[in-house]
Formats: structure tokens, sequence, C-alpha cells
């Protein structure tokens, strides 16, 4: 049975991604601005700036050692009962989509997974090790893009709407689910829904996105009834009773887990956009300074205007309203560059994961 906790107990946990050089930096002899302190979690930006997070992991972490040390050791509590949500923020060229996909899914090898391939096979593994169960998941994909809500799934034109049910769990109308019983059934949708994702060029990156978008799996258990008289009549006992269970309901859990790679986090005018871009641009910014603020006044009462957490100002706050606060478990993945080109941008990354643990930083005197 889930306990509602007080919101004051959220905290998120961070953790930093410094990416390596790409090919075309290292035209020109680079030395990083950010040096890595592993054993003190702590990261020293330029030669003054430290901060401390959960995780810090440098240039030659490999995508399995990032999910063995902040994701995984997450993905128990979805089988508790609790929303998950993992984000990827980060200015475009980051690393965001490397780290979540392991980039182009279409095309790359499970060496290189990110961490969504990668908690949908512990998952199942999961799955299987429990005979106890009826596990059933389901997963949707859907993009944020000018405050839009677009199904990566089912491209058809249709009203995306979101809403709170009557036991506070956010509902999203419209929006397409589907039923995946292997892990290859998550990995086609999540190849189709990439491949259809809005991508613009930008002058930053021609890959880049200013969208949002939100892989979710849904999970359900039920813990098997014992009595064989009672299970002929399961298939119709589910279809009744199921829509008016909650999570109150011992022999029946259900949990998200939404994975969030966001849109880029670079100021409007670093990406010298004009126009409809430009517009654009505010937009995706105004959907972080939302998280940001959720973020904040969950962590932290006294943020609070008027006592209330600011979900309304987003349509991607609004959407993630039962999966971030109270008893749900968040992880922030904040990817930097490591350019001396990139260094304002890390820093605002940096600040606004900082903003969003709540560590308290102390500076380090001997930076070796
Ligand atoms: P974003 O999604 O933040 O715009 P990408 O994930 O597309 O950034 O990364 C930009 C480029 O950097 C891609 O070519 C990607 O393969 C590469 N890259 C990012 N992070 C890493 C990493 N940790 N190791 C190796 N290459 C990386």
């Amino acid at each position: 049975m889930k306990m509602l906790a007080s919101e004051s107990e959220f905290r998120v946990k961070v953790a930093v991604r410094v990416r390596p050089f790409l090919p075309r930096e290292k035209t020109h002899e680079q030395k990083s601005c950010i040096a890595i302190h592993p054993q003190t979690n702590q990261i020293v930006l330029g030669d003054r700036r430290t901060f401390k997070y959960d995780f810090i992991l440098g240039p030659k972490t490999l995508q399995e050692e990032l999910y063995r040390t902040s994701v995984e050791p997450m993905l128990n509590n979805v089988f508790d009962g609790y929303n998950v949500t993992i984000f990827a923020y980060g200015q475009t060229g980051s690393g965001k989509t490397y780290t979540m996909t392991g980039g182009n899914i279409l095309s790359i090898g499970e060496k290189d997974y990110g961490i969504i391939p990668r908690a949908v096979k512990t998952i199942f593994n999961t799955i299987q090790n429990r005979p106890d169960c009826r596990i059933t998941i389901s997963a949707s994909y859907l993009e944020i893009y000018k405050d839009d809500i677009i199904d990566l799934l089912d491209v058809n034109d249709k009203d995306i709407d979101v809403r709170d049910d009557a036991a506070g769990n956010t509902v999203v109308i419209g929006a397409s689910e589907h039923r995946c019983d292997s892990i290859d059934d998550v990995v086609s949708l999540l190849k189709k829904g990439s491949n259809v994702r809005h991508t613009g060029a930008t002058h930053m990156n021609d890959e880049s996105s200013r969208s949002h978008a939100i892989f979710t799996l849904y999970i359900e258990q039920r813990l098997h009834d014992k009595n064989p008289n009672t299970n002929t009549v399961q298939a119709s006992f589910d279809a009744l009773v199921k829509p008016l269970q909650t999570t109150f309901d011992e022999s029946y859990l259900s949990a998200k887990l939404h994975f969030v790679d966001l849109a880029g986090s670079e100021r409007v005018a670093r990406t010298q956009n004009t126009g409809e871009r430009f517009q654009e641009s505010i937009r995706i910014n105004s959907g972080l300074l939302a998280l940001g603020n959720v973020v904040s006044a969950l962590s932290d009462p006294k943020k609070r205007t008027g006592g209330h957490i600011p979900y309304r100002d987003s349509k991607i706050t609004r959407l993630l309203k039962d999966s971030l606060g109270g008893n749900a478990k968040t992880l922030m993945i904040t990817c930097v560059s490591p350019c001396t080109a990139d260094l304002d941008e890390s820093l605002n990354a940096l600040k606004y994961a900082q903003r969003a643990s709540q560590i308290r930083n102390k500076p380090i005197k001997n930076i070796d």
C-alpha cells in the first residue's frame, strides 16, 4: 500500500554528466573547463565555481556505468507503486539524447544503449522473477512542442488534454497507450516515436530539438489470486473493476516511469533564431522555467506563492503533476559540454541542477 508523504520530503537526485570533446571540437588543442572530483561528488567549473551533486560522471563514463550508478537503483520504486521521473537537462549538443536513448536509436548497437532501453531490460527481467504477480506494461510517447502535446505513436491530428482524476492522478486524454509484452515491443515503439519526433535545425546544432519528449511506461501489478475458483472470472473482473481500483487496493499497484528529454536549455540569444524560431525558443524556455519553479517550490515550502505548487504554469508540469512531489522519485541528469566556449551555458545548467537538488555546496580548498 502506498503511503502519502508530505511534499516537504521531496528531493530531486541530481547527476551531472560531462561529455567528451567531439571530433569537430578537437581541431585545436582544448583543455576542459570542468574538473571532476569523483571522491567528493564535486565539480569545478572554470577555476572557481564548485558544485556538489549526488553523482558526477566524467567524459569517460560508459553508458552502462551511468545506468548502474544513478538509474537502476531507482527502478525498484516503480514496483513499490511509486511514480519515477528521469529528466535529461542541458544545452543543445550536451548529450541529453545520447544519455536517454544512446543517440539514434534506429541505428545504434546494444553497447551504446542509453538509459531507456536499459531500464526496459531491467523491468522485463524483474517481471520474469515475479511469478507472484501479473504485471502489465504499456507505453506512450509524447512531445510537447510550442505548448501543444503531440502523440509520437499516433500522429493523426487530435486534441490531447491533461486532467486530474478524482484520486489526484494525472490523466492524459486522447493520447495512445500501447501494450508491450516484450523488450522488443518497447524498443520498436521507441524507434517509431523517435523517428517521428519533430526536430528543427537551429543555428547551434542541426539535430537539436526544441521540444520536450516524454516516453512513459505504465506498470500495473496485480497479485495472483490463489483461489483457483475465482480465476475463471478474472477477465471480466479486470474489465469491470480495474477502472475503479486505486493504489490503496493492496492487490493492485500502478506506477508511471517517465523519461523526459528536455528541450535545449540555451538562452534565446545564443541560438540566433528569429521570427517563428525565436517564438519557439521563448516557449521552450518558459517550460523549463516552470519546471524549475515547481521543483523549487516542492523542495522548499518558503518558495511557494500562496502555499501553491505552480503545476498549472506549463504543459510539462501539468503532465508530470502526479510524478513530481509527494512520494514520487525524481532524477535529473544534467548534461554539460567540456568546452570553454560553452562555459556560460554550463554554468546556467549547473545552477539549475543545484536549485533542483537543494544540496548545499561548500567550496573545496585544494583542487588537484
Ligand atoms: P543533445 O541531445 O543534448 O542535443 P546529443 O545527445 O545529440 O545532445 O549529443 C551531441 C553529440 O555528442 C552527439 O554526436 C553525441 O553522440 C555526442 N555525445 C554526447 N554525449 C556523449 C558521451 N557521453 N560520449 C560520447 N559521445 C557523446
